[in-house]
């Protein structure tokens, strides 16, 4: 079996997402067409799009929750759609984050973050409290480590889902439009968690229709339509100067 969690073979790559050639069809609707990009480590990239272009099913085929029909799709190092690839092992350096916090309802944030620690990484339950307590710091959440979802705003919510997620220790993190699901009031306290990690040197891939956010924190965006990157480079061009006419007609309507 292939160590793919000490199997970093360039300290280079760490943290990297390396996108080759990615397919992915389901039945006859071909969603993603042949998708090339990268992630350096430590750096943000935005990716933005029309719905349904294909930005989630990106998303999933780093993580694997989605099998790309072709391509191929490193993680830190490790091609996990590789042969004999340990998918679970890659997972565990990937953290996401959705739309949804999906949030256990009968447990405290301090408990949410937990239970993956334990059963995941079979932490202790003295480390797992240590890690989780640290994260839900991070996250500006030191003083709900007691509260139940139901006694937490949405955007809290989603802050100890990403406290939840940073607590697996992962390399990259994905985040799939963190935001859409809140009132326009508990946004900005996201978007800030996110850019506190980004400039941490968090390496991370963004989907999110926030272009202040894309504008101040990505380094690089990469827009999508219908399956392919019609442009991509630093915010400065593809937010505020696109070269591409589906890019612009895309931006006069979230802009
Ligand atoms: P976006 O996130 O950009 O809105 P998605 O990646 O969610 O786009 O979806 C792109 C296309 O893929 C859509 O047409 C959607 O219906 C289709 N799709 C996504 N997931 C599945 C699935 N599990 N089965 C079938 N079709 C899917
Ligand atoms: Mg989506």
């Amino acid at each position: 079996m292939k160590r793919v969690d000490a199997g970093v073979d360039d300290p280079e790559d760490a943290g990297a997402i390396e996108i080759r050639g990615l397919h992915k069809s389901f039945g006859a609707n071909e969603v993603l067409r042949g998708i090339d990009f990268h992630v350096a480590p430590g750096e943000v990239v935005c990716v933005i799009g029309p719905s349904g272009s294909g930005k989630s099913t990106l998303l999933r085929c780093v993580n694997l929750l989605e099998e790309p029909s072709a391509g191929s799709v490193r993680v830190a190092g490790v091609e996990v759609t590789g042969p004999d690839v340990d998918i679970d092992a890659v997972r565990r350096g990937i953290g996401m984050v959705f739309q949804s916090f999906n949030l256990f309802p009968h447990l405290t944030a301090l408990g949410n973050v937990m239970i993956a620690q334990r059963r995941v990484l079979g932490r202790g339950k003295a480390e797992a409290e240590r890690v989780a307590r640290d994260n839900l710091e991070r996250v500006g959440l030191a003083d709900k480590i007691d509260a139940y979802p139901a006694q937490l705003s949405g955007g809290q919510q989603q802050r100890v889902a990403i406290a939840r997620a940073l607590a697996m220790g992962p390399r990259v993190m994905l985040f799939d439009e963190p935001t859409s699901a809140l009132d326009p009031e508990l946004v900005g306290d996201v978007l800030g968690v996110m850019r506190t990690l980004a400039e941490a040197g968090m390496t991370m891939l963004v989907v999110t229709h926030e272009m202040s956010f894309a504008r101040e924190v990505a380094d690089r965006v990469v827009f999508m339509d219908a399956g392919v990157v019609v442009e991509e480079g630093p915010p400065s061009q593809v937010v505020a100067a696109p070269v591409h006419e589906r890019t612009r007609a895309f931006l006069s309507r979230v802009l």
